[in-house]
Protein backbone atom coordinates (compact mmCIF):
# COMPACT_ATOMS: atom_id res chain seq x y z
CA UNK A 1 0.00 0.00 0.00
CA UNK A 2 0.98 3.48 -0.68
CA UNK A 3 1.70 3.97 3.14
CA UNK A 4 4.95 6.35 2.81
CA UNK A 5 6.64 9.08 1.14
CA UNK A 6 9.40 7.42 -0.24
CA UNK A 7 12.72 9.19 -1.15
CA UNK A 8 14.21 7.93 -4.26
CA UNK A 9 17.21 6.17 -3.17
CA UNK A 10 17.74 2.44 -2.03
CA UNK A 11 20.93 0.98 -0.32
CA UNK A 12 22.45 -2.44 -0.87
CA UNK A 13 25.10 -2.20 1.37
CA UNK A 14 26.38 -0.73 4.68
CA UNK A 15 29.34 -0.29 7.28
CA UNK A 16 29.44 0.92 10.31
CA UNK A 17 28.30 4.37 9.98
CA UNK A 18 27.99 3.99 6.22
CA UNK A 19 25.79 3.17 3.66
CA UNK A 20 25.89 2.74 -0.46
CA UNK A 21 23.19 2.80 -3.28
CA UNK A 22 23.16 0.42 -6.25
CA UNK A 23 25.43 3.56 -8.03
CA UNK A 24 27.78 3.10 -5.64
CA UNK A 25 27.46 6.72 -3.77
CA UNK A 26 28.12 6.67 -0.13
CA UNK A 27 25.90 8.23 2.71
CA UNK A 28 26.78 9.15 6.22
CA UNK A 29 24.23 7.53 8.12
CA UNK A 30 23.14 10.17 10.57
CA UNK A 31 19.57 8.16 10.98
CA UNK A 32 20.66 4.91 11.74
CA UNK A 33 17.26 3.39 10.24
CA UNK A 34 14.97 5.68 13.05
CA UNK A 35 17.34 5.02 16.09
CA UNK A 36 17.35 1.10 15.02
CA UNK A 37 21.34 0.26 14.07
CA UNK A 38 22.94 1.28 16.88
CA UNK A 39 25.82 -0.80 16.02
CA UNK A 40 26.06 0.43 12.83
CA UNK A 41 25.94 -1.57 9.36
CA UNK A 42 27.09 -4.97 9.35
CA UNK A 43 28.01 -5.13 12.50
CA UNK A 44 30.41 -8.47 12.46
CA UNK A 45 29.37 -9.53 16.06
CA UNK A 46 25.71 -9.21 15.25
CA UNK A 47 26.04 -10.65 11.93
CA UNK A 48 27.67 -13.60 13.50
CA UNK A 49 25.40 -14.24 16.38
CA UNK A 50 22.34 -13.93 14.07
CA UNK A 51 23.89 -16.92 11.19
CA UNK A 52 24.84 -19.00 14.30
CA UNK A 53 21.40 -18.43 15.82
CA UNK A 54 19.56 -19.17 12.09
CA UNK A 55 21.86 -22.33 11.58
CA UNK A 56 20.04 -23.88 14.88
CA UNK A 57 16.55 -22.43 15.20
CA UNK A 58 14.97 -19.75 14.02
CA UNK A 59 11.35 -20.10 16.06
CA UNK A 60 9.37 -22.20 18.34
CA UNK A 61 6.84 -20.39 19.75
CA UNK A 62 6.24 -19.65 23.57
CA UNK A 63 4.54 -22.83 23.56
CA UNK A 64 8.04 -23.91 24.92
CA UNK A 65 10.41 -22.75 26.75
CA UNK A 66 13.17 -20.67 24.88
CA UNK A 67 16.67 -20.50 26.53
CA UNK A 68 18.07 -17.39 24.46
CA UNK A 69 14.33 -15.61 25.32
CA UNK A 70 15.46 -16.01 29.60
CA UNK A 71 18.76 -15.02 29.30
CA UNK A 72 17.63 -11.41 27.60
CA UNK A 73 15.28 -11.12 29.68
CA UNK A 74 17.38 -11.40 32.40
CA UNK A 75 20.38 -9.13 30.92
CA UNK A 76 17.46 -6.60 30.62
CA UNK A 77 16.45 -6.37 34.12
CA UNK A 78 19.61 -6.31 35.49
CA UNK A 79 20.69 -3.60 32.95
CA UNK A 80 17.28 -1.89 33.77
CA UNK A 81 17.09 -2.86 37.89
CA UNK A 82 13.79 -4.33 36.85
CA UNK A 83 12.01 -7.23 37.12
CA UNK A 84 10.90 -8.93 34.37
CA UNK A 85 9.96 -8.94 30.70
CA UNK A 86 7.16 -9.38 27.81
CA UNK A 87 9.04 -9.60 24.86
CA UNK A 88 7.10 -8.64 21.67
CA UNK A 89 8.00 -7.07 17.91
CA UNK A 90 7.56 -3.78 17.79
CA UNK A 91 7.64 0.12 19.84
CA UNK A 92 3.70 -0.24 19.51
CA UNK A 93 3.49 -3.55 20.59
CA UNK A 94 5.41 -2.97 23.85
CA UNK A 95 3.13 -0.31 24.39
CA UNK A 96 0.28 -1.68 24.05
CA UNK A 97 1.72 -4.38 26.13
CA UNK A 98 2.30 -1.66 28.53
CA UNK A 99 -1.23 0.00 28.23
CA UNK A 100 -3.24 -3.28 28.91
CA UNK A 101 -1.23 -3.64 32.05
CA UNK A 102 -1.94 -0.32 33.51
CA UNK A 103 -5.55 -1.46 32.67
CA UNK A 104 -5.53 -4.44 33.96
CA UNK A 105 -3.64 -3.26 37.31
CA UNK A 106 -6.41 -0.91 38.01
CA UNK A 107 -8.76 -3.71 37.41
CA UNK A 108 -6.88 -5.10 40.07
CA UNK A 109 -7.47 -2.57 42.21
CA UNK A 110 -11.47 -2.22 41.65
CA UNK A 111 -11.13 0.86 39.27
CA UNK A 112 -13.57 -0.58 36.19
CA UNK A 113 -12.41 2.30 33.94
CA UNK A 114 -8.73 2.64 34.34
CA UNK A 115 -7.09 5.77 32.73
CA UNK A 116 -3.65 6.38 31.14
CA UNK A 117 -2.14 9.83 31.80
CA UNK A 118 0.15 11.15 28.30
CA UNK A 119 1.83 14.05 27.14
CA UNK A 120 0.84 16.38 24.58
CA UNK A 121 3.39 15.92 21.42
CA UNK A 122 3.87 11.86 23.21
CA UNK A 123 4.69 9.21 20.27
CA UNK A 124 3.78 5.56 21.14
CA UNK A 125 3.19 4.19 17.88
CA UNK A 126 0.22 3.73 15.28
CA UNK A 127 -1.96 0.73 16.69
CA UNK A 128 -5.14 1.76 17.79
CA UNK A 129 -4.61 2.22 21.53
CA UNK A 130 -1.25 3.08 20.98
CA UNK A 131 -2.16 6.42 18.28
CA UNK A 132 -4.85 7.09 21.09
CA UNK A 133 -2.16 7.84 23.26
CA UNK A 134 0.03 9.65 20.93
CA UNK A 135 -0.30 13.18 21.43
CA UNK A 136 -0.58 14.04 17.20
CA UNK A 137 -4.00 14.94 15.84
CA UNK A 138 -2.53 14.55 12.01
CA UNK A 139 -1.72 11.32 13.04
CA UNK A 140 -4.87 10.43 14.52
CA UNK A 141 -7.05 11.84 12.08
CA UNK A 142 -9.53 10.26 10.53
CA UNK A 143 -8.71 7.02 12.56
CA UNK A 144 -11.79 8.34 15.08
CA UNK A 145 -13.32 6.74 17.18
CA UNK A 146 -10.12 6.54 19.26
CA UNK A 147 -10.11 4.12 22.22
CA UNK A 148 -10.80 5.74 25.13
CA UNK A 149 -9.00 6.09 28.29
CA UNK A 150 -6.05 8.44 28.34
CA UNK A 151 -5.79 11.68 29.69
CA UNK A 152 -3.87 14.28 28.09
CA UNK A 153 -1.73 16.93 29.42
CA UNK A 154 1.15 19.27 28.55
CA UNK A 155 4.94 17.89 28.87
CA UNK A 156 6.77 19.10 31.62
CA UNK A 157 3.97 20.34 33.37
CA UNK A 158 3.72 19.80 37.56
CA UNK A 159 0.41 21.15 37.85
CA UNK A 160 -1.11 19.80 35.22
CA UNK A 161 -0.49 16.19 36.23
CA UNK A 162 -1.88 17.18 39.81
CA UNK A 163 -4.78 18.96 38.12
CA UNK A 164 -5.70 15.54 36.43
CA UNK A 165 -4.81 13.66 39.61
CA UNK A 166 -7.45 15.29 41.57
CA UNK A 167 -10.14 15.24 38.53
CA UNK A 168 -10.04 11.80 37.48
CA UNK A 169 -10.31 9.14 40.33
CA UNK A 170 -9.58 6.52 37.70
CA UNK A 171 -6.36 7.31 36.81
CA UNK A 172 -3.80 4.35 37.54
CA UNK A 173 -0.63 5.44 35.40
CA UNK A 174 1.25 7.89 33.70
CA UNK A 175 3.03 6.84 30.41
CA UNK A 176 5.92 9.69 29.13
CA UNK A 177 9.32 9.68 27.11
CA UNK A 178 11.93 11.20 29.17
CA UNK A 179 12.86 12.40 25.25
CA UNK A 180 9.79 13.10 23.03
CA UNK A 181 11.41 12.08 19.63
CA UNK A 182 8.91 12.44 16.94
CA UNK A 183 7.24 15.04 18.81
CA UNK A 184 10.65 17.01 18.25
CA UNK A 185 13.34 15.95 20.91
CA UNK A 186 11.91 17.66 23.69
CA UNK A 187 13.63 16.77 26.71
CA UNK A 188 11.66 16.32 30.11
CA UNK A 189 13.20 18.20 33.28
CA UNK A 190 15.04 15.63 35.64
CA UNK A 191 13.39 17.26 38.35
CA UNK A 192 9.72 16.44 36.97
CA UNK A 193 10.61 12.75 35.53
CA UNK A 194 11.52 12.56 39.43
CA UNK A 195 8.38 14.56 40.58
CA UNK A 196 5.83 11.56 38.41
CA UNK A 197 7.86 9.26 40.42
CA UNK A 198 7.23 10.90 43.50
CA UNK A 199 3.52 11.07 42.66
CA UNK A 200 3.05 7.52 41.23
CA UNK A 201 3.99 6.29 44.04
CA UNK A 202 2.16 8.85 46.55
CA UNK A 203 -1.52 7.66 44.32
CA UNK A 204 -0.11 3.88 43.48
CA UNK A 205 -0.13 5.06 39.93
CA UNK A 206 2.25 2.86 37.59
CA UNK A 207 5.39 5.39 35.92
CA UNK A 208 5.77 3.97 32.33
CA UNK A 209 7.95 5.00 30.63
CA UNK A 210 8.27 4.57 27.17
CA UNK A 211 12.13 3.73 26.06
CA UNK A 212 11.30 2.84 22.10
CA UNK A 213 13.91 5.15 21.12
CA UNK A 214 15.57 6.49 23.73
CA UNK A 215 16.65 3.26 25.52
CA UNK A 216 19.55 0.88 24.70
CA UNK A 217 22.26 3.18 25.25
CA UNK A 218 20.88 6.18 23.05
CA UNK A 219 21.34 8.58 25.17
CA UNK A 220 24.83 7.97 26.76
CA UNK A 221 22.84 5.60 29.30
CA UNK A 222 21.27 2.36 28.80
CA UNK A 223 17.82 3.87 29.67
CA UNK A 224 16.84 7.52 29.45
CA UNK A 225 14.80 7.61 32.78
CA UNK A 226 19.00 6.86 34.56
CA UNK A 227 19.61 10.12 33.95
CA UNK A 228 16.93 11.14 36.22
CA UNK A 229 18.77 8.42 39.17
CA UNK A 230 14.30 6.63 39.47
CA UNK A 231 13.21 3.40 38.74
CA UNK A 232 10.10 3.06 36.66
CA UNK A 233 7.43 0.67 37.25
CA UNK A 234 7.41 -0.24 33.31
CA UNK A 235 9.89 0.58 30.77
CA UNK A 236 8.57 -0.03 26.67
CA UNK A 237 11.94 -1.13 24.19
CA UNK A 238 12.01 -1.96 20.66
CA UNK A 239 14.48 -0.24 17.52
CA UNK A 240 17.80 -0.09 19.14
CA UNK A 241 17.46 -3.69 21.36
CA UNK A 242 17.53 -5.78 18.14
CA UNK A 243 19.69 -3.79 15.69
CA UNK A 244 17.03 -4.23 12.64
CA UNK A 245 16.08 -7.72 13.70
CA UNK A 246 12.37 -6.96 15.10
CA UNK A 247 11.64 -6.96 19.10
CA UNK A 248 9.88 -4.89 21.43
CA UNK A 249 9.61 -5.77 25.25
CA UNK A 250 7.37 -4.59 28.25
CA UNK A 251 9.89 -4.57 30.97
CA UNK A 252 8.07 -4.43 34.74
CA UNK A 253 9.11 -3.89 38.19
CA UNK A 254 7.41 -3.05 42.17
CA UNK A 255 3.82 -2.62 41.52
CA UNK A 256 3.78 -3.95 38.15
CA UNK A 257 5.31 -7.53 38.68
CA UNK A 258 3.16 -10.40 38.36
CA UNK A 259 0.36 -8.13 36.63
CA UNK A 260 0.00 -10.76 33.62
CA UNK A 261 -0.45 -14.16 34.27
CA UNK A 262 -0.40 -16.60 31.93
CA UNK A 263 -3.10 -16.42 28.88
CA UNK A 264 -3.54 -12.85 30.08
CA UNK A 265 -1.38 -11.53 26.81
CA UNK A 266 0.90 -13.46 24.49
CA UNK A 267 2.55 -12.96 21.03
CA UNK A 268 3.50 -15.59 18.07
CA UNK A 269 6.53 -13.82 17.41
CA UNK A 270 8.03 -12.27 20.80
CA UNK A 271 11.02 -13.13 22.19
CA UNK A 272 11.82 -15.86 19.55
CA UNK A 273 15.18 -17.35 19.49
CA UNK A 274 16.93 -15.53 16.33
CA UNK A 275 15.46 -11.68 17.67
CA UNK A 276 16.58 -12.35 21.29
CA UNK A 277 20.23 -13.71 19.87
CA UNK A 278 20.36 -10.25 17.58
CA UNK A 279 19.08 -8.59 21.10
CA UNK A 280 22.24 -10.48 22.91
CA UNK A 281 24.63 -10.28 20.56
CA UNK A 282 23.82 -6.17 20.84
CA UNK A 283 24.07 -5.53 24.17
CA UNK A 284 27.13 -7.73 24.34
CA UNK A 285 28.89 -5.27 21.85
CA UNK A 286 27.54 -2.18 23.49
CA UNK A 287 28.69 -3.58 26.26
CA UNK A 288 32.51 -4.75 25.28
CA UNK A 289 32.78 -1.53 22.75
CA UNK A 290 31.53 0.82 25.92
CA UNK A 291 29.08 2.49 23.47
CA UNK A 292 27.31 4.23 25.92
CA UNK A 293 30.51 6.64 26.58
CA UNK A 294 31.10 6.40 22.83
CA UNK A 295 27.19 7.87 22.24
CA UNK A 296 27.41 10.62 25.45
CA UNK A 297 31.41 11.88 23.76
CA UNK A 298 29.78 12.17 19.90
CA UNK A 299 26.46 13.66 20.97
CA UNK A 300 28.14 16.66 23.07
CA UNK A 301 30.86 16.48 20.09
CA UNK A 302 27.96 17.19 17.22
CA UNK A 303 25.84 19.28 19.95
CA UNK A 304 28.83 21.50 20.25
CA UNK A 305 30.41 21.27 16.49
CA UNK A 306 26.64 22.55 15.38
CA UNK A 307 26.13 25.54 17.79
CA UNK A 308 29.59 26.78 16.97
CA UNK A 309 28.58 26.57 13.19
CA UNK A 310 25.84 28.29 13.92
CA UNK A 311 26.45 30.56 16.18
CA UNK A 312 24.52 33.85 14.90
CA UNK A 313 22.77 32.56 12.51
CA UNK A 314 19.02 33.71 12.27
CA UNK A 315 16.46 31.15 12.15
CA UNK A 316 18.29 28.61 14.71
CA UNK A 317 15.89 28.27 17.24
CA UNK A 318 17.57 25.69 19.43
CA UNK A 319 19.93 23.04 19.29
CA UNK A 320 19.52 20.12 21.84
CA UNK A 321 18.85 16.52 22.89
CA UNK A 322 21.18 13.67 25.18
CA UNK A 323 23.76 11.69 23.59
CA UNK A 324 22.92 11.06 19.93
CA UNK A 325 19.32 11.72 20.44
CA UNK A 326 19.85 15.02 18.70
CA UNK A 327 17.35 18.12 17.45
CA UNK A 328 17.95 20.83 15.66
CA UNK A 329 15.03 23.54 15.90
CA UNK A 330 14.69 26.00 13.24
CA UNK A 331 12.14 28.46 13.09
CA UNK A 332 9.82 27.37 10.15
CA UNK A 333 9.17 23.92 8.65
CA UNK A 334 12.34 22.39 6.77
CA UNK A 335 11.53 19.50 5.55
CA UNK A 336 13.38 19.95 2.11
CA UNK A 337 16.48 19.62 4.14
CA UNK A 338 15.98 15.98 3.97
CA UNK A 339 16.54 15.92 0.47
CA UNK A 340 19.33 18.45 -0.22
CA UNK A 341 21.33 16.24 2.62
CA UNK A 342 20.28 13.34 0.65
CA UNK A 343 21.98 14.65 -2.46
CA UNK A 344 25.11 15.42 -0.22
CA UNK A 345 25.55 12.32 1.12
CA UNK A 346 23.86 12.94 4.83
CA UNK A 347 20.70 10.50 6.09
CA UNK A 348 19.07 12.95 8.43
CA UNK A 349 15.64 13.07 9.24
CA UNK A 350 12.89 16.31 9.95
CA UNK A 351 10.33 15.57 12.57
CA UNK A 352 7.49 17.94 14.14
CA UNK A 353 7.87 20.06 10.83
CA UNK A 354 10.93 22.52 12.15
CA UNK A 355 13.38 20.42 13.69
CA UNK A 356 15.93 18.70 12.28
CA UNK A 357 16.58 15.15 13.90
CA UNK A 358 20.18 13.25 14.05
CA UNK A 359 19.68 9.82 15.53
CA UNK A 360 23.11 8.36 14.16
CA UNK A 361 24.69 5.34 14.83
CA UNK A 362 26.04 4.85 18.61
CA UNK A 363 29.08 3.67 17.07
CA UNK A 364 30.05 6.83 14.70
CA UNK A 365 33.43 7.55 15.45
CA UNK A 366 35.42 11.19 15.76
CA UNK A 367 35.82 11.74 12.17
CA UNK A 368 32.29 11.11 11.09
CA UNK A 369 30.77 12.77 13.58
CA UNK A 370 32.98 16.00 12.52
CA UNK A 371 31.68 15.43 9.04
CA UNK A 372 28.35 15.19 10.07
CA UNK A 373 28.65 18.76 12.02
CA UNK A 374 31.02 19.77 8.47
CA UNK A 375 28.11 18.64 6.27
CA UNK A 376 25.22 19.97 7.85
CA UNK A 377 26.02 23.13 9.05
CA UNK A 378 26.18 24.56 5.82
CA UNK A 379 23.38 23.02 4.33
CA UNK A 380 21.28 24.40 7.66
CA UNK A 381 22.86 27.76 6.56
CA UNK A 382 21.92 28.10 2.99
CA UNK A 383 18.07 26.58 3.50
CA UNK A 384 17.75 29.57 5.76
CA UNK A 385 19.82 31.75 3.60
CA UNK A 386 17.68 30.90 0.43
N1 LIG B 1 7.35 4.84 21.03
C1 LIG B 1 8.26 5.73 20.62
C2 LIG B 1 8.87 6.67 21.62
C3 LIG B 1 8.63 5.78 19.28
O1 LIG B 1 9.53 6.67 18.87
C4 LIG B 1 8.03 4.87 18.37
C5 LIG B 1 8.36 4.90 16.93
O2 LIG B 1 8.87 5.83 16.40
C6 LIG B 1 7.10 3.95 18.85
C7 LIG B 1 6.79 3.96 20.19
C8 LIG B 1 6.44 2.97 17.92
O3 LIG B 1 7.35 1.97 17.60
P1 LIG B 1 7.10 1.02 16.31
O4 LIG B 1 7.18 1.89 15.10
O5 LIG B 1 8.22 0.00 16.41
O6 LIG B 1 5.77 0.39 16.49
Amino acid sequence: MNTYARLPVSFVRGEGAWLWDGAGKRYLDALAGIAVSGLGHAHPKLVRAIAEQAAKVIHTSNLYEIDRQRELADRLCALAGMDEVFFCSSGSEANEAAIKLARLYGHHRGVQNAAIVVMERAWHGRTLATLSATGNRKAQAGFEPLVPGFVRVPYNDEGAVRQAAEANPDITAVLVEVLQGEGGINVAELEYVRFLRRLCDERKWLLMIDEVQSGIGRTGRWFAYQHAGIRPDVITLAKGLGSGVPIGACVAAGRARGVFKPGTHGSTFGGGPLACAAGLATLAAMEEERLLDNAARMGELIRAGLRDALAGVAGVTEIRGLGLMIGVELDRPCGDLVTRALEAGLLINVTADQVVRLLPPLVIGEREARALVDGLAPLIRQFLAS
